[in-house]
C-alpha cells in the first residue's frame, strides 16, 4: 500500500523537524513540510497530502487563512487538517474550528501519542 501523504506545516524549524522525525515513526507516512500557509497551499495542490498538520501562527500566511483557502477548493474542502493550538489561547480552539479545521491539538505537543491517534482516526 503505498505511504499515505502528510503535510507539516509549522514556522519554527525545529518543532518542525521534531514533527518530521516522529510521525515518521508512526507508521507508512510520507512528510512534506512548509514553513507558512503560502507555502503549504503551493505544496498541497501540487502534491495532494492525505492530511494536513497546520499550525496556526506563521508568518506570510497563517494557519487559519490557509485552512479557509484549502476549504474553498474541490479537493482540499473535505482534507483532514488538524490545527495545532497554543496551549494558553483557548480562543485558538475556536478559531481553528472556524476556519475549518477538523481537529486540533496543543503545541507543544507533549503526547505523541495522542496525535498518532488523531492521524489514525483521519487516515485508517
Ligand atoms: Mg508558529
Amino acid at each position: 500500500m503505498a505511504a499515505k501523504k502528510i503535510l507539516v506545516v509549522e514556522d519554527n524549524e525545529d518543532t518542525r523537524e521534531i514533527l518530521l522525525y516522529r510521525i515518521k515513526s508512526m507508521g507508512n507516512y510520507e512528510v512534506l513540510l512548509a514553513g507558512h500557509g503560502k507555502e503549504a497551499l503551493e505544496i498541497a495542490s501540487r502534491f495532494r497530502p492525505d492530511l494536513i498538520i497546520m499550525d496556526l501562527k506563521m508568518p506570510v500566511l497563517d494557519g487559519w487563512e490557509a485552512t479557509k483557502t484549502l476549504r474553498q477548493t474541490d479537493w482540499g474542502k473535505d482534507l483532514p487538517i488538524i490545527a495545532l493550538t497554543a496551549q494558553a489561547m483557548e480562543k485558538d480552539e475556536e478559531k481553528a474550528r472556524n476556519a475549518g479545521c477538523s481537529d486540533y491539538i496543543a503545541k507543544p505537543v507533549m503526547d505523541y501519542k495522542i496525535l498518532q491517534k488523531k492521524i489514525e482516526k483521519f487516515l485508517t
